[in-house]
């Protein structure tokens, strides 16, 4: 769920798209590539976009009869643990944004809710709601090192990858010794 905040915009924020340059003709273009630090909490549990790091906006911001068509790429990088062994993961990700913010007192906003369609205030626009849902989705759920990570011997916690293949645990397990015992004296 989005959260929409009425706090005024700050222009100069890297995630705030100022439209003042755009002309309110339909068809009317302006392209935006700049590199923004991402925001806390760009993510999920396990794996996301370090806050502070670069994100690479590659937008074009396109005049509709309503409001402002904001279409194209942000890319930046990912990290977090896998899921099975629990080895540090860094990748990339790069997800796509098509947004359209209506303009104030249009049509479109009078019409519709404000979780169908984005809300401009002002000239500007709050790209940092629909980053977050794009790379959400984006996300995997299960994040893993590689897609055939063996994961962890359940027994002794060391990575399948670093122990031979024939690995095993034969000794009887010290809470089960007492039990064998027993099954021994009967
Ligand atoms: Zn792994
Ligand atoms: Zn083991």
């Amino acid at each position: 769920m989005r959260i929409h905040s009425s706090i005024n915009l700050n222009p100069r924020s890297p995630l705030v798209l100022d439209t003042r340059e755009l002309p309110r003709r339909p068809g009317a273009l302006r392209t935006v590539n700049r590199v923004a630090p991402a925001p806390a909490d760009l993510g999920l549990e396990m794996v996301g976009v370090p806050e502070g790091a670069d994100l690479s906006l590659d937008l074009r911001l396109q005049s509709v009869s309503e409001g402002v068509l904001v279409s194209g790429t942000v890319t930046g990088p990912i990290e977090g643990e896998c899921g099975r062994c629990l080895r540090p993961i860094s990748d990339s990700l790069s997800v796509t944004i098509q947004e359209l913010y209506a303009y104030e007192n249009s049509t479109t906003d009078e019409t519709t809710d404000e979780d169908e369609v984005g809300r401009m205030q002002g000239d500007l626009i709050d790209l940092e709601p629909a980053l977050r849902d794009a790379v959400v989705l984006a996300l995997p759920t299960n994040p893993v090192c590689r897609d055939d990570c063996p994961g962890l011997c359940p027994e002794c916690g060391v990575h399948l990858d670093e122990l031979p293949a024939d690995h095993s645990h034969d000794q009887v397990d010290p809470r089960w010794a007492g039990l064998s015992k027993l099954t021994q004296e009967e």
